[in-house]
């Protein structure tokens, strides 16, 4: 027989990497907690510089409201977070992140930097953690107002995940839909997007409906709305607005699929059961539609954070919100049949 193995206490250093198997699992996650992180600050405008599909290099800048000089540190460390302070703060949580996770488990595997200023404070500061145990000095930098977040060389310590990363291009890509979705929930925040030096895109904030259109152009194709019908219904406390792709618009594959619920992006079993049934007598031979879809409800009926990255929710009256989903889109798709020529909406 065997003997047992001494157990030992992990260093912090292998327990975030270890951790850091769960949040970061390619660049776009690692965009999508610094978006995440970047969006909870209340940035209006947030810019992104990738470099070789974000594995060389990833810098997110935004305006929001920076962390002060002494909070610096502890925003690196793990299980620190300003979002929630006692379990009833869990109930109702708006803000995107809460389990202080992301900058701990990026900086185990990458080498982050993290500079920011707050308004009250006369200059900026800068904290740098390369992979090492957590132990970041302070110095003075240059920046304004904000935060930016510079990541370089993801998994340059942990080769066995550098190995499972694509191509640059499918990296990249990924990354870029993170960033598309997060245009697509907020677009009262302005994104800019450059990989390799050339311009993505450049999004500004959006608050007509005129400029929101645009900007669903802009990252989806124009052939989308050409091929779209907007919608705003309103019923019992139920808002679903946005556009519904007509069949004309079909996909061989489910790629073009934007629902949010509050304004998160979900991708649900009973949301997508009351859609598919919606589209069921318009669309068949294994095509996919196209949409762009919010909801909106009284934030009480409805717990978000069932899984922080799994983008499932639940619903107290799951009944009511599939028969208001059905019923909505199946109206306004009652009209068309597949192949009708359709005058594009005005
Ligand atoms: P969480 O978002 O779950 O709190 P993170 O590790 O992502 O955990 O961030 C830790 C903390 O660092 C946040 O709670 C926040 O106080 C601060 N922080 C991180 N990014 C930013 C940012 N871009 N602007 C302002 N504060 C930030
Ligand atoms: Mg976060």
């Amino acid at each position: 027989m065997s003997r047992p193995r001494s157990i030992n206490l992990l260093s912090p250093r292998l327990a975030n990497q270890i951790a850091a198997g769960e949040v970061v699992e390619r660049p776009a996650s690692v965009a999508k907690e610094l978006l995440e992180n970047a969006l909870d600050a209340g940035a209006t405008r947030i810019e992104l510089d990738v470099e070789e599909g974000g594995v060389k290099l990833l810098r997110i800048r935004d305006d929001g409201h920076g962390i002060a000089h002494d909070q610096l540190p502890l925003a690196l460390a793990r299980h620190a977070t300003s979002k929630i302070a006692e379990l009833a703060d869990l109930e109702g949580v708006q803000s995107l992140g809460f389990r202080g996770e992301a900058l701990a488990s990026i900086s185990s595997v990458a080498r982050l930097c993290l500079t920011s200023r707050t308004a009250d404070a006369g200059e900026a500061w800068q904290v740098e953690a390369e992979g090492r145990d957590m132990q970041p000095s302070v110095q003075p930098a240059a920046h304004p107002v904000g935060t930016t977040v510079q990541v370089r060389d993801l998994f340059y310590n942990t080769p066995a995940r550098r190995k499972f990363l694509r191509t640059e291009k499918t990296e990249f890509d990924r990354l870029q839909e993170v960033v598309r979705r997060m245009a697509l929930a907020r677009f009262d925040v302005a994104f800019h997007l450059r990989h390799n030096g050339r311009q993505v895109f450049a999004l500004h904030s959006a608050a007509e409906d005129s400029a929101r259109a645009r900007r669903i152009g802009q990252l989806l194709g124009d052939g989308f709305l050409e091929q779209a019908l907007p919608i705003d219904v309103e019923r019992n406390g139920l808002r679903l607005w946005g556009w519904v792709g007509l069949p004309t618009f079909s996909r061989s594959q489910a790629d073009m699929q934007y629902f949010y619920v509050n304004g998160r992006i979900v991708r649900d079993k009973l949301v997508g059961h009351a859609v598919r049934q919606a589209y069921r007598d318009v669309l068949y031979g294994g095509r996919h539609p196209a949409f762009v879809l919010y909801l909106e409800l009284d934030p009480n009926l409805v717990d978000v954070n069932v899984h922080p990255t799994k983008h499932e929710v639940r619903f107290r009256d799951g009944r009511t919100v599939h028969d208001f989903l059905y019923s909505t889109l199946n109206r306004s798709l009652a009209d068309v049949r597949p192949g009708d020529e359709l005058a594009a909406p005005a």
